[in-house]
């Protein structure tokens, strides 16, 4: 049996190691999309497709399941969005996601969707972190050890500020 979780993983955080964790147990090998795959360089949306690729693999280095990551852009058609994924990944049976659009597309679309139970949400979403990001509070505590040395490698923090000014 196969899972697909997607999310944009801007950045990836403790949330979503607990939900990949705890979806290891049930499946036998794990599809990982990363959504809005062509977006970077901005407030909402500060790493590359590449950059997100390294900050799952890396935190995942110890499951015991196998797992495949997958950049995913975005289509400007709702619609067709659940065909588009799946014309682009290997087969999956079930879906787990506890986004309501998500959900919802796959669904319509005829594909088995779990939602998973949020882990500690009002502090581990990508909203939070960024926003800790600009305000030079702690969010290295809300992601895995590795995505603190990636996201420091890279710059991440002077980046994601650097746009965030006006001109
Ligand atoms: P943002 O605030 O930027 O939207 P996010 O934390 O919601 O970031 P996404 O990449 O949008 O992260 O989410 C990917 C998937 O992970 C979504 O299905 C989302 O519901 C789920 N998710 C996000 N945070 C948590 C959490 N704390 N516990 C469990 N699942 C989570
Ligand atoms: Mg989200």
């Amino acid at each position: 049996k196969r899972g697909f979780y997607i999310g944009r993983f801007q950045p990836y955080h403790n949330g979503h190691q607990s939900v990949l964790e705890a979806i290891s147990d049930e499946v036998d090998e794990i599809i990982i999309g990363v959504g809005s795959a062509q977006m970077s360089h901005f407030v909402n949306n500060p790493f590359t497709a590449g950059e997100r690729i390294m900050m799952i693999t890396r935190s995942l280095d110890k499951l015991k399941c196998p797992f495949y990551v997958i950049p995913i852009e975005d289509v400007q058609r709702n619609a067709l969005w659940a065909a588009h994924v799946k014309s682009m990944s290997p087969p999956f049976d079930v879906v787990f996601s506890s986004n309501p659009l998500v959900v919802e597309l796959f669904r319509e679309e005829g594909t088995l969707v779990v939602s998973p139970e949020m882990y500690e949400r009002g502090t581990h979403s990508g909203t939070e972190i960024r926003r800790r990001m600009l305000m030079d509070e702690n969010w290295q505590e809300l992601v895995p050890s590795v995505v603190v040395d990636i996201i420091e490698e890279i710059g991440g923090v002077r980046r994601l500020s650097q746009i965030s000014k006006k001109d």
